[in-house]
C-alpha cells in the first residue's frame, strides 16, 4: 500500500505508510491521527493486513468525524465484519 491522500466522509485524510513501527501507537499494526487528518500503516505487513488496519483506523476516524465513542473492541469487530465483507467481494 502507498501513501496519498483519500476521503473520509467528505473529509480530507492522509495516509502515511511508515516502514518502522515509530510514531505507531496503542493498535499495534496503525494509527489514527485525528488532530492532523492522517491514518498511519505499518509496512511491513502483508497486504490484508493493511487493508485491514486502514479499515480499523478509518473507522476510528469516523468515530471522531460523527462524535461517536465506540470501545475498541467494538471497533475491532467493525474492522473484521466489514473486512470479511469487501474482501469476498474483491475476490469473486
Ligand atoms: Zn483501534
Amino acid at each position: 500500500m502507498k501513501s496519498g491522500s483519500f476521503k473520509i466522509a467528505g473529509q480530507s485524510w492522509k495516509l502515511k505508510v511508515l516502514k518502522k513501527h515509530a510514531k505507531l501507537g496503542d493498535d499495534s499494526f496503525g494509527y489514527c491521527d485525528s488532530d492532523n487528518n492522517i491514518i498511519y500503516l505499518h509496512a511491513e505487513t502483508t497486504n490484508d493486513q493493511q487493508k485491514s488496519t486502514l479499515l480499523h483506523e478509518a473507522i476510528h476516524a469516523l468515530e471522531y468525524i460523527y462524535d461517536i465513542d465506540l470501545t475498541e473492541h467494538q471497533v475491532k469487530c467493525l474492522e473484521s465484519g466489514l473486512f470479511s465483507i469487501f474482501n469476498f467481494r474483491l475476490r469473486t
